[in-house]
């Protein structure tokens, strides 16, 4: 299911809307990208390449950042020609980063597949939630943290591998924050990955994702407000 959200400045008037989107590779050798809704996600389904879009804005440069997250890609795809299809795909600054579900067994090194893959968050009311939609986290302001989850099973050394990649960090937690809550939640060998900041790939700085109490991007004197949500399919 896609959301759309729409926020606004109320001093300046800007608005900017937000949809969690997809990107695959189609049939003409082209790169897509799409709200996540369940045609879609049928369509983008036996694609040899495709992913999560995200876009964030860097306050220094002044310009949206696409970011574009590969969640799978068929062998006979060279990486390089992934990093040509993508750039071409327009003129934006990009950040490319390989989906988080590969892993290696912590204590005997052999590449483990995913078992499971989930999203959780960590809610304001301190209720840790396991989504059984890997797709079905939305964004928002509505939890402390909150990301995906990959489950591993090494069955030459009979260990279940928790992985946790922070997505959103809404409270700011610091690493022994998160870890220490992870591992309240959660038993076997936990491990988590945060990816819920990015660097500009045009000036280093810290880039951000819109939301609710960001920064006006335009006018810098005031935060942005949700105006409009919608959940669509
Ligand atoms: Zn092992
Ligand atoms: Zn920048
Ligand atoms: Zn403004």
């Amino acid at each position: 299911m896609a959301t759309k959200v729409t926020y606004v400045c109320n001093t300046c008037g800007y608005s900017y809307t937000s949809v969690n989107e997809i990107f695959w590779l189609d049939e003409n050798g082209k790169i897509v990208i799409k709200p996540l809704a369940r045609a879609t996600s049928a369509e983008s389904y036996s694609s040899p390449l495709k992913g999560f879009f995200v876009k964030y804005y860097c306050y220094d440069c002044k310009e949206f950042i696409s970011k574009f997250i590969i969640s799978k890609k068929a062998r006979e795809i060279s990486d390089e020609y992934v990093f040509h299809l993508i750039d071409g795909y327009d003129d934006s600054l990009k950040i490319v980063q390989y989906d988080d579900a590969f892993q290696r067994c912590l204590k005997c090194g052999t590449g483990l597949p995913v078992r499971a893959e989930y999203s959780f968050s960590y809610d304001t009311d301190d209720e840790f939630h396991i989504n059984r939609d890997f797709l079905g986290f939305s964004e928002g302001d509505s939890h402390k943290f909150a990301g995906l989850y990959y489950g591993y099973f090494c069955s030459q050394c009979k260990k279940q591998i928790n992985k946790f990649v922070i997505t959103e960090n809404n409270a700011n937690f610091d690493d022994s924050e998160i870890k220490a809550i992870l591992e309240e939640h959660t038993n076997d060998l936990t491990i988590f990955l945060r990816r819920d900041y990015d660097i500009c790939p045009e000036c280093g700085e810290k880039v951000y994702y819109l939301n609710q109490n960001s920064t006006c991007p335009y006018c810098r004197r005031d935060k942005l407000y949700i105006s409009d949500h919608i959940d669509f399919d």
